[in-house]
């Protein structure tokens, strides 16, 4: 190793021993498919936690299809039951449902666990059940997955077409609930017509879990510029996806995902950037030919970044932060300081 190297790794070390904020992870759908087995946590996911020095987790309530939709509610608590089981058989997790539980967890050494809902298809059209997820300990809530719901639509998987009529009238009660009960509202996956409106019912900042820029991928379940300063005219964070960096397979790298962070820091600054891995390999490599196929026809074929594509790779992702200049106080921001300034001001 050059004396150059050497000091590059001294700095990555520096910045890692820290620890990482990933606002959107598909854990808890995983541990519910997998709810016959004990330490599904421990034994399959902690080891990568802990190489990436991961400190602070979104973990999503999601429901497939086939539950869809008289399923929906039993399956979201039973995800969280699979959550709150497994977390307990473990010394290195607490769920979390404060800033100053975050820090207590941070400051022991454990992984912080956030429950966050993706898609409220588990409430229903009932806003009630929005109170009984407070309390289980949901604490960010994204209106839709790229499907219709009671709530709104999503952003479809392409340049233009999603439906126009924004929030339905439960969505916009469901946002201003979870403001008033301090759930965070999240605007991963929501229409631009949906956006538009969240934005106007609120006051808040506002965060986006995990997303990319349409300069680098052209659909609306993406953000364009204009999104992209709006979120940061009000102070908000934009969590940066890792699947869906880019079309291309060949163009779907380190360096691509690090110009989206490079992106949305030249439009808003750097305070507006933070991460939302939504790493999902461990699940697309459970699946059949036929469940790959029928997400390539809904969605999209994701392509995994070579190198970042689970979680034990974030010190790759801050190698190349360094190299390619940003500060080290830039690259705190990026990696915690963002989520946690959110954490701070909303929960
Ligand atoms: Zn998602």
């Amino acid at each position: 190793m050059t004396a150059k190297e050497r000091s590059i790794e001294e700095r990555v070390d520096r910045l890692h021993a820290g620890g990482i904020v990933d606002l959107h992870f598909d854990l808890p759908m995983d541990l519910y498919e997998k709810r016959e087995r004990e330490n599904v946590l421990e034994t399959e996911f902690l080891p990568e936690f802990e190489t990436g020095n991961i400190g602070v987790v979104g973990v999503a309530i999601y429901i497939e299809d086939r539950y869809m939709p008289e399923m929906s509610l039993r399956v979201a608590l039973d995800q969280i039951s699979r959550v709150y089981a497994e977390a307990e058989e473990s010394e290195r997790f607490v769920i979390c449902k404060s800033y100053r539980e975050i820090l207590h967890a941070r400051k022991a050494g454990k992984i912080a666990l956030l429950v966050t809902m993706e898609g409220v298809e588990p409430l229903g059209t009932d806003l009630d059940l929005l109170r009984v997820f407070y309390e289980l300990g949901v604490r960010a809530i994204g209106l839709t997955h790229a499907r219709r719901n009671a709530a709104g639509d999503g952003g479809i998987f392409a340049p233009s077409g999603s439906a126009r009529d924004g929030l339905t009238a439960f969505g916009r009660d469901v946002v201003q609930a979870c403001e008033a009960l301090g759930v965070i509202v999240d605007l991963a996956h929501i229409s631009p017509a949906g956006f538009d409106e969240i934005l106007a019912i609120t006051t808040k900042p506002p965060i986006i879990s995990h997303t990319n820029a349409r300069k680098y991928y052209d659909i609306e379940r993406n953000i364009t510029d204009e999104q992209i300063k709006m979120i940061g005219e009000r102070r908000g964070v934009i969590g940066v996806n890792a699947v869906l960096v880019s079309p291309k397979k060949e163009e779907s790298t380190l360096d691509r995902y690090i110009d989206h962070i490079e992106h949305v820091a030249d439009l808003i600054g750097i305070d507006g950037v933070g991460i939302g891995f939504d790493f999902f390999e461990f699940i697309y490599r459970q699946w059949t030919d036929s469940a790959r196929k029928e997400l390539a026809a809904k969605f999209t074929t994701p392509h995994f970044i070579p190198g970042l594509s689970n979680h034990s790779h974030a010190r790759n992702l801050i190698r190349r932060l360094i190299e390619r200049g940003f500060s080290e106080e830039n690259i705190e921001k990026i990696l915690r300081g963002n989520w946690i300034r959110i954490f701070k001001e909303l929960l």
